[in-house]
């Protein structure tokens, strides 16, 4: 199964992609996971992005392109994958389209997840992530079992700087420019699958589930 998840920053791509990963016992790929974690080490990679991130703007679509079909290659991706916020422009998609033509593979469903901006908002101001696994909490709509620590690795859970009111506003900015026209990119292909996701996290996933 290979799935691709849509929706604005903030709209629960990354929760619905871990409950998918744990089901169908795919990978998740996240490309703001892995520069995340590049920034924290200080890589070459991480130096190159991090104004990118802090400011709400996208990294350069060379950069992520290549992050994306170096993962791709991985044994685990054999069985299928998921991708959590690639492709994010146009010219990200076209490139994943020539990659997969390369290898004879196809997206089997596009997940647009739609969320109404003032939800939106309340999300990603509540949102607390695990510092070291990335899993993304919410101090009133996803609690972890023990305050400010990781259910699943133990881990501190923080803030991200970009969740930060003021970079919000960019970032949702930049999705309606760059990436909302993906939107219909996909439906042109038929492979787009729209999800109400005003709702409470397991509703959400059944109706995921229910194409699959
Ligand atoms: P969210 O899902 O909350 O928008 P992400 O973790 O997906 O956040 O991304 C955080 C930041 O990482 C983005 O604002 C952007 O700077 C960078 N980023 C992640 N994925 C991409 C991508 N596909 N193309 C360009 N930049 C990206
Ligand atoms: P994205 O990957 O699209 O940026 P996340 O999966 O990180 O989004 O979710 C953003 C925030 O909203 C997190 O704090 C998460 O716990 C919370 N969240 C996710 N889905 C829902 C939902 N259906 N209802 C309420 N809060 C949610
Ligand atoms: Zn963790």
């Amino acid at each position: 199964m290979r799935l691709i998840m849509l929706g604005a920053p903030g709209a629960g791509k990354g929760t619905q992609a871990k409950k998918l990963s744990d089901k169908y016992n795919i990978p998740k790929i996240s490309t703001g996971d892995i520069l995340r974690e590049a920034v924290q080490q200080g890589t070459e990679l991480g130096i190159k992005a991090r104004t990118f991130m802090d400011s709400g703007q996208l990294v350069p679509d060379d950069v992520v392109i290549g992050i994306v079909e170096d993962r791709l290659k991985w044994d685990d991706c054999r069985n299928g994958w998921i991708l959590d916020g690639f492709p994010r422009t146009l010219q990200q998609a076209y490139a994943l389209d020539r990659m997969l033509e390369r290898i004879k593979m196809s997206v089997d469903y596009v997940f647009n997840l739609e969320v109404d901006e003032d939800e939106i908002i309340k999300r990603l101001s509540g949102r607390r992530s695990c510092e070291s696994c990335q899993t993304a909490y919410h101090i009133h709509f996803n609690l972890p079992k023990k305050k400010g620590i990781c259910n699943s690795c133990g881990g501190r859970l923080i803030q991200r700087s970009d969740d930060r009111e003021e970079t919000v506003s960019e970032r949702l900015k930049v999705y309606k420019e760059r990436t909302e026209p993906l939107i219909n990119y996909y439906m042109e292909q038929g492979l787009l699958k729209k999800i109400d996701s005003n709702e409470d996290i397991n509703k959400i996933f059944e109706k995921i589930c229910s194409y699959m």
